[in-house]
């Protein structure tokens, strides 16, 4: 039998990937077609594929490699944990070291209250935690009618059946019957697609305000929990005006609504603080964690709780768990990820230093011809594709037809920027040099130039 690895030649890999594996989110054939890229190996912010091309790597993976690529500290203690205690369960009152210091590690990390940690696998499985979690404490608070989420359209919190639903995304919900019972979605705070004539300030607002139209609507008595992005990421890195949060935080403490915060992409110092809730100064009773947690070296998630949630739920026994929830060599791994980012000042350094370079030379972005606006907090970041930045027009072509043009020069650039709709974004590893935004944004401008002589 052949081995496969990454000796064999690129189309033979391709030939055997498109004949036994379905990707995520893509259309088999059209992947049957043009063959998947063959990423071989990574370090820092750059990937190499199969034909030796160097990739800059700006969306760090799927969001997640907030350290970089290639610690290999993190393998080390992989092996290590591997060896000691491959895995044991957290069911039936049994727990191991590494899941009480990362449990010890995210409390410390986290904002004030918020100190017990339930792990999951996932950003998505953490969400499907949080569906029963929230149900379950308003029942044992003797509200078992307080039942209905509330979410937003165009959110992404993730791909099960559960998670789906709490997001806002109208494709997936074609797929599959989504959203289940109990899911009611309000309107974004995208200002750019969605504002018209409104002030962003204004904007901000009256999209905060249907939260609590939606409440009043609903009944005070049938609403459990409000959850959101602080930052919409899949979405297209929606930035909110500065007038939402502070709105949605009134509404959810007059009407005793619990707020999840969604961090699985805002967390582990993406937007320059440890938390996205800390970016846009919110009290979330719950916080959705994954990806940065272990920089994506390995597959954790988990929803992070606050006191008082703890202790309602504490009180009965919650029957909600997975085979998986706080795995050993997750756990190491995630602790050695924290310990990086926190002992060598990778998040401390970001914030400071390299946010507000990136900040300055990505908002640059806003003078190409073909573009509206470029907004970033932290290290995600968004430019609005548009032939009017003036009236905020959409292009002729279909919505997203442009996004995929000026990704295709990206990649053909060697650089990884991802598109939503007519949007570009990024969200590069912490750990990326002043150089490395210097090419970043200079690859940019080259594919976005690119792009447009084929539009005009
Ligand atoms: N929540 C948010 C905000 C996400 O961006 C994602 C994934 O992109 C998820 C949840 C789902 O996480 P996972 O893909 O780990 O299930």
């Amino acid at each position: 039998m052949t081995k496969i690895s990454n000796h064999l030649p690129t189309a033979e890999l391709q030939a055997l990937d498109a004949a036994h594996h379905v990707h995520p989110f893509t259309t088999q054939t059209e992947l049957a077609e043009r063959g998947a890229r063959v990423i071989t190996g990574a370090q820092g912010c750059w990937l190499t594929d199969s034909e030796g091309h160097s990739i800059l790597d700006a969306m760090a993976g799927l969001w997640c490699v907030n350290i970089g690529y290639g610690r290999t500290e993190l393998a080390e203690v992989a092996a290590r944990q591997m060896t000691e205690l491959p895995y044991y369960n957290t069911f039936f009152m049994t727990t191991h070291a590494p899941v009480i210091a990362l449990s010890k590690k995210l409390a410390e990390l986290a904002p004030e209250g918020l100190n017990k940690v339930m792990f999951a696998s996932s950003g998505s499985e953490a969400n499907d935690t949080n569906i029963r979690l929230v149900r379950t404490y308003w029942a044992e608070k003797g509200k078992p009618e307080k039942q209905t989420i509330i979410s937003r359209w165009n959110a992404y919190h993730g791909s099960s059946v559960g998670s789906g639903s709490l997001g806002g995304m109208k494709g997936m919900h074609m797929q599959g019957g989504l959203p289940i019972p109990g899911i009611h979605h309000i309107d974004q705070p995208d200002w750019w697609s969605e504002g018209g004539d409104m002030s962003p300030e204004d904007f901000g607002l009256e999209r905060a305000q249907q939260l609590e139209k939606a409440i009043l609507e609903l009944g005070e008595e049938n609403v459990a929990a409000f959850i959101a992005e602080p930052v919409q990421g899949a979405g297209g890195v929606i930035v909110p005006p500065e007038t939402y949060w502070p709105e949605i935080q009134r509404i959810c403490d007059k009407y005793e609504i619990l707020l999840i915060a969604d961090e699985v992409i805002c967390g582990f110092g993406r937007t320059g603080h440890w938390f996205g809730s800390q970016a846009v100064g919110i009290r979330p009773d719950i916080m959705t964690i994954a990806k940065g947690l272990s920089s994506g070296y390995q597959p954790i998630g988990g929803s992070i709780l606050s006191d008082e949630v703890a202790e309602v739920i504490g009180a009965t026994e919650f029957n909600h768990g997975y085979t998986y929830s706080g795995h050993p060599v997750a756990s190491a791994v995630a602790l050695e990820n924290l310990r990086i980012l926190d002992e060598e000042g990778v998040v401390e350094t970001f914030g400071s230093v390299t946010a507000p370079y990136l900040k300055e030379k990505f908002e640059g972005l806003a003078r190409h011809p073909m573009v509206g606006e470029a907004k970033i907090v932290g290290g995600m970041g968004s430019i609005a594709l548009t032939p009017d930045a003036e009236s905020r027009a959409k292009f002729k072509a279909p919505g997203g037809t442009v996004g995929y043009m000026v990704r295709e020069r990206c990649f053909a650039n060697n650089l990884v920027m991802r598109h939503v709709g007519d949007r570009m974004i990024i969200s590069p590893p912490l750990v990326i040099s002043k150089e490395e935004i210097d090419t970043l944004i200079e690859r940019a401008w080259t594919s976005l130039d690119e792009a447009m002589a084929q539009v005009k």
